[in-house]
């Protein structure tokens, strides 16, 4: 008989070490403050950027999707499963994104898997930004192809990298457009140069990048004006929209492509009707005006800077998301902790979601949040700052 022991034996451990995932319970729907627990406290670590994830628009969209197609979608996509509405949705997204095509895919974790072994295999070289999401890792490995990875945002490294290595048929750089635990950008301009130099496809993963990045959150191909330009561009329907999937844009070719290939698409049931119906409302909301875009800005500016005066070390973000560094898994654990107890929500972040030695708490500021939600949450991260001596 397996011996379980062996597993709770680890499990403790990671305990030990302040590396073990408490999961909360969250008894509201999504929204600045959330019931977790019968307490009410602020939440400060959703991905919800817009509030789009309780917004009356997406919610009665994916009512009438429901009304009018069902619940479930019958079928994976070849078969039986392609819907209208998946096809109105694609089409206005790849708009949105400035592509010339765009496929939905069960989610941005999927998208990885179903875009990279389908791009590149054995014969092939992967260049992978150091610090990319555990999707895209997988999406590597899962190829088969050579992965060689390259110092986090260092271009200088990437072209070494590129010069060194060409033997292979093809060549794919890959990165995140913005890294989710520290907030930085990919300079994705000069990723894009180099890619047309060295002859190797790009592709970024725009997860934390749209509704957030460029005019009306289109992310981050529009941030840096190279819509046409990057080959590849997948992300999740799960973070600023609101909702829950994935997407590829790029052009008709890979998009027909992968049609063929990738088997999340071939091997896994259609998005939901109700996700897609509220997807495509998502689109919309953001097309029509970039007003929440504007406020979660302006609420991540206001935010990050008074930590700063605070004397808190905030990392280098480029973007609302607000790392509240405090590299000891431990005082995570008991900072989250202590801001609980105050009435706020907030989740330590430690290995293997960040490198050892490098726990924080990551913040996630929300278009959703008054100025007096972020004065509130600045009071307890002063206090509790002082009490374990963090400032
Ligand atoms: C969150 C995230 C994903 C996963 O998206 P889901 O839609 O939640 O599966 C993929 N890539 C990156 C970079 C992410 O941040």
């Amino acid at each position: 008989m397996f011996n379980w022991k062996i597993l709770e034996d680890e499990m403790d451990e990671l305990k030990e070490k302040g590396l073990y995932t408490y999961i909360r319970t969250l008894e509201s729907p999504q929204g600045a403050w959330l019931e977790i627990e019968g307490k009410k406290v602020l939440n400060l670590c959703s991905n919800n950027y817009l509030g789009l994830a309780n917004d009356e628009r997406l919610k009665k969209a994916a009512i009438e999707a429901i009304e009018k197609w069902g619940v479930g979608p019958g079928a994976v996509r070849t078969i039986a499963g392609t819907l209208s509405l998946h096809e109105q949705a694609e089409k206005e997204l790849a708009e949105f994104k400035g592509a010339e095509a765009a496929l939905l895919i069960q989610s941005g974790f999927n998208a990885n898997q179903a875009v990279i072994p389908s791009i590149v295999g054995k014969e092939d070289l992967i260049f992978s930004d150091e610090l990319n999401h555990a999707s895209i890792i997988d999406g590597c490995r899962l190829s088969g192809a050579k992965i060689i990875r390259w110092g986090h945002l260092d271009t200088n490294d990437l072209e070494e990298k590129l010069k060194t290595y060409t033997q292979g048929r093809r060549r794919l750089i890959v990165t995140d457009g913005v890294f989710s635990m520290d907030g930085d950008v990919a300079p994705l301009d000069k990723i894009v140069e180099l890619g047309e130099k060295y002859n190797a496809l790009v592709m970024v993963d725009d997860a934390h990048g749209e509704g957030v990045l460029g005019p009306s959150g289109k992310g981050i191909v529009a941030h840096f004006g190279l819509e046409g330009k990057v080959d590849i561009d997948i992300g999740t329907m799960s973070k600023a929209f609101g909702v829950v999937g994935g997407y590829v844009a790029g052009n008709k070719t890979l998009i027909n492509y992968l049609k063929q290939k990738a088997r999340p698409f071939l091997f896994s049931s259609a998005p939901t009707p109700a996700d897609t119906g509220a997807v495509l409302a998502a689109v919309r909301v953001l097309q029509s005006s970039d007003e929440l875009v504007k406020k979660l800005w302006e609420n991540g500016n206001y935010f990050k800077e008074e930590m700063k005066k605070l004397g808190f070390d905030i990392g280098h973000s480029q973007t609302p998301i607000t790392p509240v560094m405090l590299y000891d898994a431990k005082v995570g654990t008991e900072f989250s902790r202590k801001l609980f107890d105050e009435g706020i929500f907030a989740q330590s972040i430690g290995y293997p979601t960040v490198p050892k030695g490098k726990a924080r708490i990551r913040v996630m500021i929300s278009a959703v949040h008054t100025k007096e939600d972020l004065d509130f949450a600045l009071e307890k991260f002063e206090k509790i700052g002082k009490e374990l001596k963090v400032i």
